[in-house]
């Protein structure tokens, strides 16, 4: 029996694998990384970093304009793509930089390769040739864009990782699907000036949020001036003297300097040997783990996007830490993935957190609703057409706040906090028990006095 090179090998270098390397080296394991792209992964390089430094370049456009009701006269803004994106990518390497430090520091050693599983305990490294023999493997490789059944055209139609690194930003731009990285994105474009038409087949954006923060974000984004075609979906792309006509399904074109896809990201489970080692698939694609994210093989286990439970950053870090408390720190420990709350980074943002209401009336026997929609304090000297929406939903039942849902400034902010509150189960008295802050938007959210709506389920028959 061959001895083992290393105590854990790490595949992949991303959010959850760089943590769980970081702890377990912590803990005095021998550990090695392997990355295949950049020390970081879609967080830092291609996902929410970079895509929140763009989201604050888009707001500005609002800031300049909503400074003549303040008395300000401001000349003409004019903005140059090519400098936010140098300047970006400059931060993005710094960040990378840190995060090899980090693991650096902590004693991990770093392999600049694809990693491919020969079996269940040898990973082979295409860069460099070596075979390492592993006592532990943790699969953390992520996920990647998806660009749906192929269609005629489809060269010429980019993703989010080709949108961090256009060379000119389009003056008008199609955005395919309804998740957050395409509302957010047809954020971002429409902030910056160009006009954008979001596309997506179901019958409106941001499925299996809110159905009041849906319909409310909805027409906040087309008053901004966002076209949004639901209920269909592109099924060409013509390249057409330097621009592109994407066809849709109802026949319709639409013309634009840009095409691109958010139509989803899978699990990346191809291509490395995970069925010569003997790991599962679940029925969602993503890696089958247990609650220690434990694969079927009992020595692999697997963080983050790659088993797709909840694809955040944070749910990737929470997952890579407790997978090595739990393995090399002889502290068991599984991760919480209850009441998550979440941003959507478009314009105006979105936090929400817990039970949508048709979540709630399906599983609770009594929900009460409090909400309230109001243009928000700065919007009125500004002169600008917005107004925020916040919504608490409870148990008519127990009074616990189950679910919030905000579509506002600052509204991933907000729900942070509001998470603290939901996690110690705080009761809709709890919530009215705490002073408001004045003037503040989410002062609105402890003095929801009226209940918008109450459901009571029918006993069954
Ligand atoms: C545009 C965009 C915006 C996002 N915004 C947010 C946000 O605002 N908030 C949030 O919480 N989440 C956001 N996310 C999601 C977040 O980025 C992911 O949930 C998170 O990065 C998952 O971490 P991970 O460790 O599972 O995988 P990743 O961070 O994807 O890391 C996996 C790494 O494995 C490497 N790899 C894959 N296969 C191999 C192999 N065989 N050998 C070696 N290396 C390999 C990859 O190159 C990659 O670096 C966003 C994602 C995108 C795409």
């Amino acid at each position: 029996m061959p001895e083992d090179n290393v105590d854990l090998f790490v595949i992949g270098a991303g959010s959850g694998g760089v943590r769980a390397a970081r702890i377990a080296a912590g803990h005095g394991a021998r550990v090695m990384v392997a990355e295949e792209y950049r020390v970081g992964g879609t967080c830092v390089i291609r996902g929410c970093v970079p895509k929140k430094l763009l989201v604050y370049a888009s707001r500005f456009a609002d800031e300049f304009e909503d400074a003549a009701g303040y008395g300000w006269t401001v000349p003409k803004p004019s903005f140059d793509w090519a400098t936010l994106i140098a300047n970006k990518d400059r931060e993005i390497d710094r960040l990378e930089l840190a995060y090899v430090g980090a693991l650096e520091r902590a004693g991990v050693r770093i392999v600049r390769s694809r990693a491919v599983l020969e079996d269940p305990h040898t990973v082979f490294l295409e860069a460099t040739g070596e075979r390492i023999r592993a006592r532990h493997i943790l699969v953390a490789t992520g996920a990647a864009p998806h660009l749906g059944p192929p269609i005629m055209g489809i060269e010429h139609v980019i993703s989010s990782n080709q949108a961090f690194h256009l060379e000119a930003l389009p003056n008008r731009v199609l955005v395919q699907g309804g998740g957050y990285i395409a509302v957010e994105f047809a954020a971002i474009f429409n902030g910056l000036g160009a006009e954008v038409t979001l596309v997506y087949r179901g019958e409106n954006i941001l499925r299996g949020f809110d159905e009041d923060l849906r319909a409310h974000l909805r027409t906040e984004m087309e008053k901004r001036g966002i076209r949004i075609i639901t209920g269909q979906t592109v099924t060409g792309v013509d390249e057409a003297r330097g621009s592109f006509r994407a066809r849709l399904s109802d026949g319709g074109e639409v013309e634009v300097d840009k095409v691109m896809f958010a139509t989803g990201r899978h699990p990346n489970v191809d291509g490395f040997g995970l069925k010569a080692a003997g790991v599962r698939l679940s029925h969602n694609g993503g890696i089958e783990v247990d609650a220690y994210s434990k694969t079927s093989v009992p020595h692999i286990y697997a963080v983050g996007d790659v088993t797709n439970r909840i694809n955040l950053t944070p749910v990737a870090i929470r997952e890579g830490h407790a997978f090595a408390d739990t393995v090399f720190g002889n502290k068991p420990t599984r991760v919480d993935h209850a009441d998550v709350p979440t941003a959507v980074f478009s314009e105006p943002e979105v936090g929400t957190i817990g039970l949508t209401q048709t979540q709630a009336c399906a599983s609770l026997a009594k929900v009460d609703i409090y909400k309230t929609t109001f243009r928000p304090l700065k919007a009125t000297l500004a002169g600008r057409d917005t107004r925020v929406l916040m919504k608490l939903v409870v148990d008519g039942t127990t009074s616990r706040v189950v679910g919030c849902h905000i579509v506002g400034a600052d509204a991933g902010e907000m729900v942070q906090l509001v998470g603290i509150a939901m996690k110690m189960k705080a009761t809709k008295a709890d919530f009215d028990a705490v002073m408001a802050v004045h003037p503040t938007a989410s002062e609105e959210l402890v003095t929801l006095r009226e209940k918008a709506a109450s459901y009571q389920r029918q006993a069954a028959e």
